[in-house]
């Protein structure tokens, strides 16, 4: 599993997140993505991402 993921972050502009942490749910890999310039953070679950969830 990767532990950086390019995505252009909203707040900042940054292209970089890292990985925050992770969480194994009944519903499968709760992953926590963090901007590595900003505060902004957000979840992927099985790797959908939930953007409008508050990490
Ligand atoms: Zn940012």
């Amino acid at each position: 599993m990767a532990m950086e993921l390019e995505r252009e972050c909203p707040s900042c502009g940054a292209e970089t997140f890292y990985r925050a942490g992770s969480t194994t749910l009944h519903l499968g890999e709760k992953v926590k993505w963090h901007c590595t310039e900003c505060e902004y953070g957000f979840v992927k679950i099985n790797g959908i991402d939930s953007s409008e969830t508050p990490a």
